[in-house]
């Protein structure tokens, strides 16, 4: 794909990123809900933040979103301390189905997912002197974006894909002061089937070498923020670019993209097709 195709997607999916901004929902969430209310209170509660973020695998993220504010029902309270005294097991069983709540707060609540809530609790005390402020996470002089993911890396069950995702969301949606060329695209399989089809990548990168490929191109394409091209092609995978029958007509990618162009060029016709229709 020539640079000037690459500059103009670049442009487009920033003006759609701009437009999902005045949308009624943020975080997947209707804004001023209890749940929005919780998972946005960066100042009193910022790790409320951080456990939507190690919630936020195999499950729908507007669930990992709502989560927080599910846990600080069960457990009568979403304060710091609380949730220091939680054991293992004391998350195990607020996560799992109650008696008047048949809900499963995540589908791992039996087997992983207590062991990832406590392990960051435990990183959030690391990074505060055991104040329990999770913003510390995040602070500190020279401090650069790669740094803050490595931390957030720290706790179990988070890799690449959640901590690229949560910095990135600490600098555009909380507005910290965050050094971001060094904050990577966060790779999932809707980002990669739509980054494939637009044709920013080639259809015959094996998919072992995707990821990787798919970082590098981010990291050309948009080098002072690469993750911040995340959330708008996330958004166009999950509405637009299903895995079969993609919508390209409500696409906002629709005049750029290597496969919504094919599509629309009628198949050439062959010599025998030719013939056949001659008969
Ligand atoms: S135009 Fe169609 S194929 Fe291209 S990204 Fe949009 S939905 Fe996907």
């Amino acid at each position: 794909m020539n640079k000037r195709r690459e500059k103009a997607i670049v442009a487009a999916l920033l003006r759609f990123e701009k437009s999902l901004r005045s949308r009624k929902t943020d975080f997947l969430l209707k804004r001023g809900s209890e749940e929005h209310k919780l998972i946005t209170d960066i100042e009193k509660h910022p790790h409320a933040f951080v456990i939507g973020c190690v919630l936020d695998r195999v499950i729908k993220a507007e669930k990992a979103w709502a989560a927080p504010y599910k846990l600080k029902r069960r457990i009568g309270g979403f304060s710091f301390p609380k949730l220091r005294r939680l054991t293992r097991k004391g998350w195990k069983k607020h996560l799992g189905p109650q008696k008047n709540d048949p809900e499963k707060i995540h589908r791992y609540w039996e087997t992983v997912m207590p062991d990832c809530l406590f392990s960051a609790i435990k990183v959030i005390d690391k990074y505060s002197n055991n104040r329990g402020k999770a913003q510390y996470m995040w602070a500190g002089d020279n401090l650069r974006g790669k740094d803050v993911v490595d931390r957030f890396k720290e706790i179990r069950g988070v890799g690449d894909k959640i901590a690229n995702m949560a910095v990135r969301i600490l600098v555009t949606r909380f507005e910290q002061p965050i050094e971001t060329a060094s904050i990577d695209i966060s790779v999932d399989r809707h980002i990669a089937r739509v980054v494939r089809r637009l044709g920013l990548i080639g259809k015959n990168t094996p998919k072992s070498q995707e990821k990787k490929v798919i970082v590098d191109k981010a990291r050309e394409l948009y080098p002072k923020f690469p993750a911040f091209i995340d959330l708008p092609i996330f958004i166009i995978g999950r509405d637009y670019c299903h895995k079969t029958n993609p919508n390209c007509g409500g696409c906002p990618m629709s005049t750029l993209c290597d496969h919504a162009l094919h599509k629309r060029k009628p198949a050439p016709k062959t010599k025998a097709k030719r013939k056949r229709m001659k008969k």
